[in-house]
């Protein structure tokens, strides 16, 4: 049996709208989701016992069962019992680069590897979909990280309708250190605030991805127009997260003066993203912000946007 070494990039929402309750509790949402070439490293290797073990430096990720990645492996037993049985389980090894409690998906996205490279290991043979419909089982941006792209999500984020490949255009990353943002308060805290403009049927919930799907944004991505891109991006919880988080509204405010396309908080937050046209556009501005806001845990990363998913190295 092999090991696999796979990476695991992260995502940013380039639209994300909050379009109703569900329910089984979550909200039906309409979203754009990106990819962005900014990985965590998985090495999956056979331990030859029957158990997964893992392992992962970074204090702010639980190094148990509750992890995302053991989790999958979990699911992965349990959906091929007599499969685990025979092969045995495996050692987990992760190695962060994406931020964590971040908006960026990097839980949801260690877990898609992990579902990749078992079906790797264990020579199972499922398919991209069959990947997918496993992963809506663990998380709403799940199934999204198995693939990637560039991607209509909604439901509650399951449901994937690949959109043409953004590709040539960089994004800067930013977030500060010390902040994150739980993501069940900035959906709670939404819906505290905004339930009255809620729609209510799964008719309402259709009519409105159709509108997105023909609406500016998707439009601006299938005419490659970068400036029209950086226009059209959106996301529902700014209204909650920035007016709390006055840091990240600041980073946003300085972020978005100092030009690109369209400067924008990623998912619940606290990282905030610009897309740039190129990586030297990225670069001056990432310098310029670092002499404007001189804070020691405020980092920046500069990724390109990709339309790879889980990749095996
Ligand atoms: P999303 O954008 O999907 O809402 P996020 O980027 O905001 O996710 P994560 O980095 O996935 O957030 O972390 C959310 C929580 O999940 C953290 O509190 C972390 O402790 C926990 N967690 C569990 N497994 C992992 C993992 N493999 N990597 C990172 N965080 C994990």
């Amino acid at each position: 049996m092999h090991s696999y070494t796979l990476l695991a990039p992260a995502k940013i929402n380039l639209y994300l709208e909050i379009v109703g309750d569900r329910p089984d509790g979550f909200h039906e949402l309409v979203m754009v989701m990106q990819t962005v070439a900014l990985c965590d490293r998985i090495t999956l290797r056979p331990n030859g016992l029957q158990e997964f073990r893992l392992f992962c430096h970074h204090p702010l990720v639980p190094q148990d069962s509750s992890n995302l990645a053991h989790r999958a492996a979990t699911l992965m037993a349990r959906e091929f019992p007599r499969i685990f049985a025979n092969y045995g389980g495996i050692d987990i090894s992760i190695d962060k680069y994406i931020p964590v409690a971040a908006g960026l998906a990097g839980g949801s996205t260690n877990a898609a590897a992990v579902l990749v490279g078992i079906d790797l290991i264990w020579e199972l043979g499922l398919t991209r979909p069959e990947l997918e419909t496993l992963a809506a089982r663990l998380g709403s941006d799940t199934s999204f990280c198995v693939t990637g792209g560039t991607v209509i999500c909604t439901g509650r984020g399951e449901i994937l309708d690949p959109i043409a490949p953004l590709t040539g255009l960089w994004v800067i990353l930013a977030k500060y250190d010390h902040l994150s943002v739980s993501t069940p308060w900035a959906y709670q805290s939404y819906r505290q605030k905004f339930q009255d403009t809620y729609l209510s049927s799964p008719e309402e919930f259709h009519h409105r991805r159709q509108q997105v799907s023909s609406g500016a944004l998707v439009q601006a991505i299938a005419q490659k127009k970068p400036a029209a891109i950086g226009k059209f991006i959106h996301n529902d919880l700014e209204k909650v997260v920035l007016p709390e988080f006055t840091l990240v509204a600041e980073l946003r405010q300085v972020l978005g003066d100092l030009g690109g396309l369209g400067t924008m908080m990623s998912g619940s937050g606290p990282t905030v993203f610009t897309l740039c046209s190129s990586q030297e556009v990225a670069e001056t501005i990432v310098k310029e912000a670092r002499e404007i806001l001189v804070a020691p845990d405020l980092q920046f990363w500069i990724a390109p946007i990709t339309d790879t998913g889980i990749q095996v190295t």
